[in-house]
């Protein structure tokens, strides 16, 4: 049994604050704020915004991160499954919902009766979907996925040729298009031709479906990247996820917006202590000490999300400065090199990426992408949200819904003394 809170009270009480004494990702409201401003410069009053949400919200906690939406007002919330919509709807968001991924036709009921949209992409599953929502109240919102150079979902489009088909699944009984679509595999480089004809595509669809006398409400192609390099991508929606975060596909990016990453992921020091030459650190033993060093062992480990392929590669920032970490990242906890960090001591803060750590700067070390890096932390990672410097909220995804902050957006109350304070 996890600590009782009550509903519509301060959160911030002794256990809690002893849940932070770990691993916890600190989401600034206020980056997310700002970001989504950014956006709607960068696309103009006419364009709609779809913010993406799916796993999780990046990582970030889709239930706070679509409440603050809802609360800027937000056209669009993009999930990859039908659980992430539910996730949403359960928590009393009723801004429009689209599902990027598969659900089955059986499901079309669900969809219908929690006014969810869902993305169909080829005739097989149209029909289906059609079938299922003959008998319900209202007909099924959908949002066609045209494939037009990714090969991932969406009804192959070979040109002009295709549109027949295309033509014939609008005009499917018992289905609501809202939508039309497709997705850019490399928006983040600009000037690139296939992009441009993938743009061009769509417009083309668009219009050809117009002179036949279906009006889809909504064209959308722009993921990050586009609304960056190709303003002709944004039509009448984009659908931004990295972005809403403070973070860009591509590193040279970054100074096109003014973004704030919005994820902080912290940590303590568990122990400090000397350790002497020739003696090794961690499993495997691939690092041993050339001379005595003072060694911090931090708290977090692969299982909470912070890759093990930046064994002996990554640093932490301890007291804002460098340690590098020593032999291999174990599940959960590290040994980092304090030597050279004067007056480290147990219970520490440690930042492992962050606005003044670049989880960039960590992706490329390991290989990886951004992306990958936010949406693996961890759910035994409390997710703590700040507005004004202040704590507003907490997900604690293993003590559940007592953690889960129902005071959402009342006037914020101080983080007490959690570690994060003294950063
Ligand atoms: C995830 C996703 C996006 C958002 O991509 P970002 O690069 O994070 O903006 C847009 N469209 C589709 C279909 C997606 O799956």
């Amino acid at each position: 049994m996890g600590p009782k809170f009550r509903k519509g009270t301060n959160i911030v009480m002794k256990d809690a604050v002893l849940a932070l004494r770990r691993t916890w990702a600190e989401v600034s409201l206020d980056a997310a704020v700002r970001n989504h401003g950014a956006i709607r410069a960068q696309i103009g009053g006419d364009c709609r915004l779809m913010a993406m949400v799916k796993a999780d919200a990046y990582g970030h906690g889709a239930v706070a991160l679509a409440r603050l939406l809802q609360e800027l007002g937000t056209d669009f919330l993009g999930v990859a499954s039908l659980d992430e919509a539910l996730e949403l709807r359960r928590a009393g968001i009723r801004t429009p919902v689209l599902i990027l991924g598969f659900t089955p036709a059986d499901m079309a009921p669900v969809l219908i009766e929690h006014n969810l949209a869902q993305t169909i992409f080829d005739e097989d599953m149209a029909r289906a979907m059609s079938r299922a929502s003959a008998g319900c109240a209202r007909a099924l919102s959908v949002h066609l996925k045209v494939d037009t150079g990714m090969s991932r979902l969406g009804l192959v489009w070979r040109g002009v040729e295709t549109l027949p088909a295309l033509t014939a699944l609008c005009r499917l009984p018992h289905l609501y298009f809202e939508g039309l679509f497709t997705h850019l595999p490399l928006s983040e480089a600009a000037d690139d031709p296939e992009t441009e004809a993938q743009i061009a595509a769509l417009a083309l669809m668009r219009d050809a479906l117009a002179a036949e006398g279906i009006r889809i409400p909504i064209c959308h192609c722009a993921n990050s990247g586009a609304v960056i390099q190709y303003s002709k991508a944004r039509f009448d929606m984009v659908r931004a996820g990295l972005l809403l975060y403070g973070l860009t596909p591509e590193i040279h990016l970054a100074d096109r917006m003014d973004l704030v990453p919005a994820m902080r992921l912290c940590s303590v020091v568990s122990q400090v202590k000397t350790i002497d030459k020739g003696v090794a650190v961690s499993y495997g033993r691939t690092f041993r000490a050339p001379a005595a060093m003072r060694v911090a062992v931090v708290a977090a480990g692969y299982a909470d999300g912070y890759p093990r392929a930046l064994s002996g590669r990554a640093c932490v920032l301890i007291a804002g400065r460098r340690a590098p970490i020593l032999g291999h990242v174990c599940m959960d906890m590290m040994t980092v090199d304090v030597s050279d960090i004067p007056d480290v001591h147990a219970g520490d803060p440690v930042v492992l990426f962050g606005p003044e750590l670049p989880v960039s700067e960590l992706a490329a070390l390991a290989g990886t992408i951004s992306y990958e890096l936010i949406c693996s932390v961890g759910k035994r990672v409390p997710r703590v949200y700040l507005r004004g410097g202040l704590e507003v909220g907490r997900t604690n995804y293993l003590l559940g819904d007592e953690e889960y902050v129902t005071r959402w957006p009342a006037a914020p109350t101080p983080l007490s003394d959690a570690p994060s304070l003294r950063l």
